[in-house]
């Protein structure tokens, strides 16, 4: 009897979940991040046109073994002259120092900052494509299923964005994306551990130490109370790894022990 019954309450599960999808498709007709043209039921569940997929640069291969970076071909030779044959690092986290000083203890990225994407991710930041999120979740679990579980991570933490901004676009796409990577993976979010509490001047054409200044400062500790060992703070670009150091500072300071990063983009190796 008793198995029965558990049989029929999977039965039923089922059937609720097939009608949630078929609800949803019918109430959110999604749109697939590269053409943003509407997905028909077959293609709903990838969250993509099958040939669209092509458009994305997915990372794979030798990645930079800090900030998740392919490491590229370019200049191979000379850069061999300066930081010997093995490569474990990118140049960019060389240079920054990121490799042996860092408050984030390894990082991911899913796609490279180029090509589709990048009008796609601009799509997701101002223009309301919060439905995105369900495809970079996806890919980021495919990639890095395995990766999130071995971590021990306990908690998804977006990069919080300044309360009076976020109320004016109307949502924060770095937690639109943990949202999804939460429901994805059943990891807990928290978007009270940390706030914004400077509404920072755009990082672009910043130079380096002007981006630290930037940054100075701008996070604090939010109103939670709870304590966690593991965390993951995600954003949607990692760009010179600024604002993820800055975030990163002020969960360890709160007693966080290790510190995990994930962006749905990351720039090309110079
Ligand atoms: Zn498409
Ligand atoms: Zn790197």
């Amino acid at each position: 009897m008793h198995t029965a019954g558990q049989k029929m309450m999977t039965k039923i599960k089922k059937w609720l979940e097939m009608g949630r999808e078929f609800v949803c498709f019918l109430l959110f007709p999604a749109r697939c991040p590269v053409c943003d043209e509407i997905l028909e039921p077959e293609e709903y569940k990838k969250g993509i046109h099958s040939a669209c997929k092509n458009k994305l640069y997915l990372i794979s291969g030798a990645v930079c073994m800090h900030c998740g970076r392919p490491i590229g071909k370019v200049n191979q030779k000379e850069k061999e002259s300066i930081y010997g044959s093995t490569r474990e690092y990118c140049y960019d986290c060389v240079q920054k120092k990121y490799h042996s000083n860092s408050y984030i203890f390894q990082a991911k990225a899913v796609y490279i900052y180029k090509g589709a994407v990048k009008a796609s991710m601009y799509r997701f930041k101002y223009s309301n494509k919060r439905e995105y999120a369900y495809l970079f979740a996806r890919q980021a679990v495919q990639n890095y299923g395995a990766w999130l579980k071995r971590s021990g991570i306990e908690v998804i933490v977006p990069v919080p964005m300044y309360k009076r901004k976020q109320r004016r676009r109307g949502y924060n796409q770095a937690e639109c994306f943990a949202r999804e990577l939460s429901r994805q993976t059943g990891i807990a979010i928290d978007t009270k551990l940390v706030r914004r509490v400077v509404d920072t001047k755009p990082q672009k054409g910043l130079s380096e130490s002007d981006r630290k200044n930037n940054m100075k400062n701008a996070f604090q500790k939010g109103e939670s109370v709870v304590q966690y060992r593991c965390a993951i703070v995600v954003d949607d670009i990692y760009t010179t790894g600024v604002t993820a150091e800055a975030v990163a500072h002020e969960l360890i300071k709160r007693g966080i022990r290790r510190v995990y990063f994930m962006a749905v983009c990351i720039g090309e190796e110079m």
